[in-house]
């Protein structure tokens, strides 16, 4: 079973004796020992197998099974949200003093980890500019430890060379942290190129269709180790429930994505030389300024397109009203298209000029492309921007 598509599919470790076909959920927050001298070994871990589903649980153990193979990592745990595993992974590898260099386009809420939480517990982080890439080695002081990457970044889709910062960050003894949300595991392998860890809001597309919260911490075995103790731990367990619909939303993510690419692809093109745009950002679009690279690591471009409208903020929000089918809310991965302003929304915690340094400008908008009809959302996008002129 070498394929993407088919791994996803028939890996199963859950078994009953029930010869089910799918998978069943296992509710249940324990699990029962033989005797006392098995629960004495699994405590001790000289055996293997499931004591509380704070630890571990089929359901859940499925779900990792499934997105480690899909994205070549030796081992993982499942979070209840994405921001559970950007914060876990953090706070289980790092203490006290150590330092964390990080590119400056991250997800609002990483950032508030990194520039809030984490210095209040000592661990204190430094951006560095993508458009400033060979000067990063200036950004590295003795005590940092972690090198926490975004690619593509939320929302301003900058690309970064991963084989260039898996090899910086090996030269420099650094633990590379990947958020591979935007590619997902089918369009880009962050293991492939060095990544030691890669983390995961699994709400967005991995779960497709905007149900449930998930996160995810993948990586090599002896890391994953100790972010294992920190979970079992602090608790940030996800529920069997979320993991069972996750390990199913795992079988369809390869047609899913497909089809989110083209559809997203069909709107970049569409609207690239619209004259109500200042301009339209997409990874496989040769107007990105990071194309090629986008091409040599990345399968297709990803479904969320962004669109710089001429007039601001005041269009901006005009455009937003004018839509008719497209959604609005700031989830994004969903099989709905979504229109999402994060200037005023998800970004909305940064200062302006944070903001500035990151692209997030008051025309901008993040559509994420679902997976109505290519027309149909185009339609509507187009209506949108007559009608906020
Ligand atoms: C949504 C998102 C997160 C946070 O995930 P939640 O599941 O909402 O907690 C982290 N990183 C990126 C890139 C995201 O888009």
């Amino acid at each position: 079973m070498s394929h993407f598509e088919t791994e996803a599919i028939r890996l199963s470790s859950t078994k009953s004796n029930q010869r089910e076909h799918s998978s069943p959920i296992y509710l249940t927050s324990s699990f029962t020992f033989e005797n006392a001298e098995e629960a004495r070994q699994m405590f001790a871990d000289e055996i293997e197998g499931n004591i509380y589903s704070r630890y571990s649980n089929p359901n859940t153990a499925e779900l990792i099974q499934k997105v480690c193979a899909a994205e070549g990592t030796e081992d993982g745990i499942a979070t209840a949200s994405g921001m559970a595993a950007m914060f876990g992974s953090i706070a289980s590898l790092l203490q006290q003093g150590d330092h964390i260099l990080a590119s400056r386009s991250l997800f609002g809420s990483t950032h508030q980890l990194l520039t809030k939480v984490f210095p209040k517990w000592g661990i204190t982080s430094t951006y560095g500019d993508i458009a400033d890439i060979e000067n990063w080695e200036k950004l590295v002081k003795p005590n940092t430890k972690m090198l926490f990457i975004e690619t593509p970044s939320n929302p301003g889709l900058e690309i970064i060379d991963l084989e260039w910062v898996g090899k910086f960050a090996a030269a420099h003894k650094l633990i590379l942290v990947v958020d591979n949300c935007f590619a997902t595991p089918y369009l880009q392998q962050p293991a492939k190129w060095g990544a030691q860890i890669v983390t995961h809001s699994a709400t967005k597309y991995i779960d497709g269709q905007g149900r449930v919260l998930g996160g995810l911490i993948l990586g090599k075995k002896e890391l994953i180790q100790e972010v294992t103790y920190f979970a079992r731990h602090t608790g940030p367990s996800m529920s069997p429930f979320n993991a069972w619909i996750l390990a199913k939303s795992m079988e369809t993510l390869a047609v899913r994505m497909d089809r989110h690419c083209a559809n997203a692809l069909a709107v970049a093109d569409y609207f690239q030389n619209s004259n109500d745009l200042e301009f339209v950002k997409y990874p496989f679009l040769p107007s990105h300024p990071q194309y090629h690279l986008a091409k040599k690591q990345m399968k297709y471009g990803g479904g969320i397109v962004t669109l710089t409208l001429k007039g601001g903020l005041e269009r901006s929000q005009k455009f937003i009203d004018n839509l008719q089918m497209i959604s609005i809310t700031p989830n994004l991965g969903d099989s709905r298209s979504i229109a999402t302003h994060p200037a005023s929304t998800t970004h909305s915690k940064l200062s302006s000029d944070e903001r500035e340094k990151v692209s997030i400008t008051d025309g901008l908008i993040r559509i994420s492309v679902g997976l109505e009809h290519q027309e149909d959302i185009i339609l509507d996008i187009e209506r949108a921007l007559e009608k906020s002129r």
